[in-house]
Order: structure tokens, then sequence, then C-alpha cells
């Protein structure tokens, strides 16, 4: 009884320095409820350990060894323990047609060539995507996310980022290097610049878009590559400025983060074509390639239901980037944390999707199994709200910003699914189930209808 007791006491105190860790780490102006509520956990269990340990004899000896139990239990099953799942590679997906996309369709000028070319073969979409264009512009003053500075951040950051060729300026140099010595070059740079992640994937047919879409000045031409691998490496975003979304300045992190991508990616595809490799960057603007899932393939995380990448450490809180290469680089392998089962039972972006774009439950696309996000209903927002969103990165719990205790949950949850409702629960607690909207550009907090 006495060693459970002083035990639970240290357990007890653990806990207390992690809530107070926790709570200092959250910036008081973005997370003041999430702050609250970690230091009123705290003096809970502060008063409780004084009270059960400071006066055994007021209640008796079972619940100080019920509190112990509970204390050191608790905080055992928070012990980071190394991962045993293997992540499942997942089977080639055919090939998705850039031209489909909703970003290309709207860039279709009116009249033009391409847009009768378009429409001729998909004669179901022109009503659609007249609907969608009659919608306020990205940025439009009128929008409820409007904000005069973020709007010319914004322009300015991507003006920026169409001006970063997609080619080395080098060409090929001697090919006498190994593979592995050019992988650790080009990670060291991608590290170096700002990469939190970096990762190596085999490049299928599958992974390419089957058709160039705009931009190139290649409309319409099949996309053939002799490249093997991709080099594939994510970029941290700042969780202040997504906790804004959906905002423009939400979307000047974004915009922040598709430059620091392409400025890595043009440093990384330098560095191999003077290793002796053919290279390619891809970059916001300019993909021959559909990212999150080779970036799963490269093991840097998992897809989740809002259907990007989630990283175990920052969650879908970062931005992609890729470099694709004939240098035959030993590929990384998948690997799980758990996503499926976590999502399965979350569900949180899907229920604060404004754009009612992510469904709950997987679909089949492109011949294999997937969470199914609609593309169309997003972007529609995206322009009713007139910024790119984000309240799906904003409420993914795995894209907290707290810490140490994020990392223990997190890491708790690999091994132990039935870890996931406390998790979760503790995620509501902590910046609820449904956020309130915030449009700090109008501070209207409401959404155009959704
Ligand atoms: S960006 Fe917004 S509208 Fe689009 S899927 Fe995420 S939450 Fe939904
Ligand atoms: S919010 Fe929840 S359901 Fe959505 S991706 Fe994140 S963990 Fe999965």
């Amino acid at each position: 009884m006495g060693v459970l007791v002083v035990i639970g006491g240290v357990a007890s105190a653990v806990w207390m320095g992690l809530l107070a860790v926790s709570g200092a780490s959250l910036d008081p102006k973005i997370y003041r409820s999430p702050r609250r509520r970690l230091f009123a956990a705290m003096a809970g269990i502060f008063l409780a350990s004084a009270l059960l340990y400071g006066y055994p004899a007021l209640l008796g000896g079972a619940p100080t060894a019920a509190w112990s139990g509970l204390m050191i239990l608790s905080l055992v099953s928070l012990v980071p323990r190394r991962s045993t799942v293997e992540g499942d590679s997942p089977p080639d997906p055919r090939p998705f047609d850039e031209r489909d996309h909703v970003l290309s369709r709207m860039h279709l000028a009116a009249g033009s060539p391409e847009e009768e070319d378009y429409y001729r073969r998909r004669p179901d979409r022109r009503g659609e995507d007249e609907t969608l264009r009659s919608l306020p512009a990205m940025g439009d003053p009128a929008t409820p996310a409007y904000h005069p500075g973020a709007a010319l951040e914004v322009d300015s950051l991507f003006a920026v980022v169409r001006r970063i060729g997609v080619l080395p300026s080098a060409s090929p140099g001697a090919a006498d290097r190994t593979p592995a010595w050019v992988r650790a070059r080009a990670e060291e740079v991608a590290r170096g610049l700002g990469a939190v992640a970096v990762g190596v994937s085999s490049l299928r047919p599958g992974d390419l878009y089957s058709h160039a879409a705009d931009r190139r000045g290649d409309y319409g031409e099949e996309i053939v590559t002799d490249h093997t691998r991709a080099i594939v490496f994510a970029v941290e975003m700042d969780a202040d400025r997504v906790e804004m979304a959906p905002s423009l300045q939400a979307t000047v992190e974004s915009a922040s983060g598709y430059l620091r991508a392409a400025g890595i990616g043009s440093a990384v595809a330098e560095v191999v074509a003077r290793a002796g490799g053919d290279a390619r960057l891809h970059r916001s603007g300019d993909y021959q390639i559909v990212l999150p899932p080779l970036a799963a393939r490269a093991g840097l995380g998992e897809i989740g239901m809002m259907g990007l990448l989630v990283t175990e450490s920052w969650g879908p809180r970062i931005r992609l980037g890729a470099v694709t290469t004939d240098i035959p680089l030993a590929p990384d392998s998948p690997g799980s944390f758990g996503l499926a089962e976590f999502c399965r039972r979350c569900g949180k972006c899907a229920l604060n999707c404004p754009g009612r774009a992510i469904a709950r439950a997987p679909g089949r696309s492109r011949g294999t199994e997937k969470w199914e996000v609609d593309g169309d209903a997003c972007y529609a927002f995206w322009r009713r709200v007139g910024s790119d969103c984000g309240l799906c990165l904003r409420v993914c719990p795995y894209g907290r910003a707290e810490w140490p205790l994020r990392n223990l949950w997190r890491r708790a949850v690999r091994r132990r699914p039935s870890l996931v409702p406390l998790c979760l629960a503790y995620d509501d607690l902590l910046y609820a189930r449904r956020p309130r909207p915030l449009l700090p550009g109008r501070g209207s907090g409401t959404f155009p209808d959704g």
C-alpha cells in the first residue's frame, strides 16, 4: 500500500507537470479555452492529490489507493512504445486526368480551343462548372474571409512560386555517385532548408496524371516520364495560422508552405542533377504527379479521411513537395501509426466540413478503396468563403500544437486502438467537437450557406 501511494504521488506530480507544460506551450491569444482547460485539469489533480495524500484518514485508505492506481495506469498507458504495425502498400490507382481537376477546369478560358475540347468530351460538366464560375472569385473583397493585407500576401507568394522553374539549371553531371550518396545529399539539403520529413518512393504509372491540363502550354498531352523515383518531403505549416482557418490569413500560410516546398524542391532537383541524375521539381501550379499517395508510400504518413496526407507528428498541417528522378534511389517503406482506425472513430473533419465534401465512409475511386472527398464541393465552399478554407486541417486531432501530452497520446494509440475514444474525448474537451468558425477578416463568425 505504502509503495502504491508513493508511486501514485509521483504519477500525480508527473501528470500535473505534463498538463502544465502542455498548457504553457499554447499561445494564450489563440488557444485561450484549451489552455484554461489544461490548467483546470492540473488544478483538479493537485487538489485531489493534496486531499487524498495530505489527509488520507479523512476518506480512508481505499480512495487514496484507487486514485494512485488511476494515476499510475493512465500514465503507463501513454508511455510510447515502438510500433510494430506495418503499413500496406496501396495498389496502383488508375491515372487521374489533370484536365478533370476542378482548378484546371476553372482555368479554361472562355471560347478557347481547350474549353471547347473539354466540354465536347465532358458535356455533363458544363452546367456545374458554370455555376462554380458564377461564385465570387477567391480573394474577392465581397467574400466573408476577405482581408486586404492577406489578399496581397497570398497573391505575392503565389506569383513567386510560379516563377520557380521545374527543371534544374545544371545538366546531369558525371554519374559516378551511388544512389545512397545522392539520397543523403538530397535529404541533407531538404532538411537544412526546413523540410520536416523526407522519403523516397518508387514512381508508378498510376502516380502520374494521364494528361496535362494547363499552364505549361501542353494542354491535353499525355504525361510520360522515364523517372522511376520520387523524393517527397513535407514542410510544416504554422499551427497558430492554421487555427485561423477558414480565413485569408490561413491561406497566407498555405501559400507560404507552397513557396517553401517549391524552394526546397528546386534545390533538391539541382543537387540530383549535379550528382548525375535527370530531375524535375513538382510544385504548386506545375505537378505531373499526385502527391499524397506517393508521400504515404515514401513513409511520410497515411491518407486521412479528408483525403490529405496526415503525418503522425504534424497531422495534415503540412505542405508537400517532390522531385522525380531516374536515379534508382532505394525506396522507403510505408508505415502505419493507426490512422485508419482513428479516422473511423473520429470523423471530426467530415463533421466540421462546411462544404459537406468529406464522406464518412470509404468508397472506391480510380480503382482503389479510399476515403472519398468531393473536390468540387470543397472548391465551391472556397469560392463562397473567399479562402482555401482548411477547416479540416484545423480540426484534425493529429495537427494540434500543444505538447508533450499530444505526442504521448499519438504514440499510445499506435499500439492500443482502444485508447482512441479517450484521445478523442481529450481533444473534444480541449478544442471542442465543433469549434466556432472564425472569419477574422470580417469577424462575422458565420459561414455562407454550404
Ligand atoms: S478545405 Fe474546407 S470545404 Fe474543403 S474539405 Fe476541408 S473542410 Fe471541407
Ligand atoms: S480529423 Fe479525424 S477523421 Fe479527419 S483525418 Fe483527422 S483523425 Fe482522421
